[in-house]
């Protein structure tokens, strides 16, 4: 036999190698260099098994990206052959047919005019792709000035410079640079944490009447695009109140603003539509950004779909030489575009309709953990949640005791066969879409149980008295 052990050699210890050589995102500067995380073995539907090889339920679906869930033959064979007929050809010269094949389908779903899509390879590079394609539009338009861009506290966009210069989160930018002259962050559109007193209506009045004093202020003149998710994601699962998302819309397509959706999470079914924009929330954006669940996370893709109008607008321009110097060896992939084509049939072979009818029970059986008295407010939309605890129901204390209430949450839930994704005092839920009403019991059964052993904890060490 050849096995290592046999061999002689020493038996392969991922987490040594890993502390030794491999860098994970998102490391903090005492463990950076250092760093072994929880081993995943394999995943089976909406399950994963760790590295003991325990079965456990995949909240966050990895990171709100594996919609059709594990193992899905379809897609490793698409993979497969995809490889077998062309594994890659190059953007800069040449063209393939899934790619041409995938833009036709996805401007098919995409609202209004979108009907032209540009390939990345995945979210941050969308972003990216979004904003320096609002630079070249205004430079061609000979609004050289018109190049800021406004983006709201909790907002996560990305891990590229410009896309992170947007980024809100507390923590995002405390020890990070950003192109902060080209920045401007305005409130962050959430109800949970509006001013006390204040009504749902009221707030949004006033989140809108901010965004009209900012482009007052600044000059529209000066301003390129507004970048937004339509629910924050990462934030906290922010869903924002009822028609603020209209206004802001109007706003900017009356002062020729670019409203970019991005859909990184909200888009290919997490909404239970393709795109959420327009269906959901009813606005007709100018680009929409996407990731994520165009592939269901089997290959690294993402892509903004951009209106026609604005391409209209730049070839009449009278600039023809001038170039959108912007592209990537990987745009439009022939084997993630092929992915993507399988993943969207698999979608729309089921597994929309039944997100969208899922969805209530998932909302529904997730509020119920409201109950516990460490759980300050569930929200949420389609398969989205977030559960997010306080230290104090009355004062909506964030838990600032103890920061890391999420990560002891998830031990708890991880004992007892469910993944959640922490976020501080917060833990955020987005299964697979194919979850099943019992698959969603013993989803929130768990929760239910690892609040409850979290809540004793911290009641032991003095944390926390509720
Ligand atoms: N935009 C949003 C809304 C996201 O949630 C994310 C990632 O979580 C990104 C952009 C960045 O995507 P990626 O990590 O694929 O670069």
């Amino acid at each position: 036999s050849s096995s290592p052990a046999s061999s002689g050699e020493a038996a392969f210890e991922p987490t040594r190698a890993a502390r030794r050589h491999l860098v994970q995102p998102w490391p903090v500067a005492g463990e950076i260099g250092d760093e072994a995380r929880g081993l995943i073995g394999e995943g089976d539907g909406v399950h994963v098994s760790d590295g003991e090889g325990n079965w456990l339920i995949d909240g966050p679906a990895g990171m709100w990206c594996v919609n059709v869930g594990h193992r899905r033959r379809e897609l490793a064979e698409v993979l497969h052959d995809q490889a077998m007929a062309l594994s890659y050809n190059s953007p800069w010269y040449t063209m393939n047919e899934p790619s041409a094949r995938l833009a036709e389908r996805i401007a098919a779903h995409a609202p209004g005019d979108l009907d032209h899509v540009f390939f990345t390879t995945g979210g941050s590079t969308a972003v990216e792709s979004a904003l320096r394609f609002m630079q070249f539009y205004n430079n061609v338009r000979g609004r050289p000035e018109k190049k800021v861009i406004l983006s709201r506290g909790g907002a996560y966009h990305g891990s590229t410079f410009l896309s992170a210069s947007l980024n809100g989160r507390p923590r995002d930018r405390d020890w990070m640079d950003g192109v902060d002259d080209l920045v401007v962050k305005l409130s962050c559109p959430d109800p949970f944490r509006r001013p006390a007193g204040m009504s749902v209506e009221s707030f949004s009045d006033k989140l809108v009447a901010e965004f009209a004093e900012t482009v007052e202020r600044i000059a529209a003149e000066r301003i390129g695009a507004f970048v937004g998710e339509p629910i924050m994601a990462s934030g906290g699962v922010i869903v924002p109140p009822p028609d603020y998302l209209k206004r802001i819309a109007a706003i900017c397509r009356d002062n020729d603003i670019l409203f970019v959706s991005d859909e990184v999470v909200t888009a290919f079914g997490r909404l239970g539509e393709v795109f959420a924009s327009q269906s959901v929330f009813g606005i007709e954006p100018d680009i929409i950004t996407f990731a994520k669940g165009v592939t269901s996370g089997y290959f690294p893709l993402g892509g903004m779909v951009v209106s026609a109008r604005l391409f209209d607008e730049i070839r009449r321009s009278n600039r023809s030489e001038a170039m959108y110097a912007h592209g990537l060896t990987y745009s439009s992939h022939p084997v993630g575009c092929a992915v993507a084509l399988k993943n969207l049939d698999l979608l729309e072979g089921g597994i929309l309709e039944h997100a969208r009818e899922i969805a209530p029970y998932f909302q529904d059986r997730l509020k119920s953990l409201e109950e516990l008295p460490l759980v300050g407010e569930v929200r949420g939309a389609g398969l989205m949640a977030c559960v997010e605890c306080v230290a104090d129901r009355e004062s909506r204390n964030p838990l600032t005791l103890d920061k890391e209430v999420g990560k002891r949450i998830d031990a708890h839930c991880h004992e007892l066969g469910l993944l959640v994704r922490p976020l501080i005092h917060m833990c955020v839920m987005s299964p697979p879409l194919i979850i099943t009403r019992e698959q969603i019991d013993r989803m929130v059964a768990i929760l239910h149980e690892g609040i409850s052993r979290t809540m004793d904890d911290l009641r032991q060490e003095g944390l926390w008295n509720g």
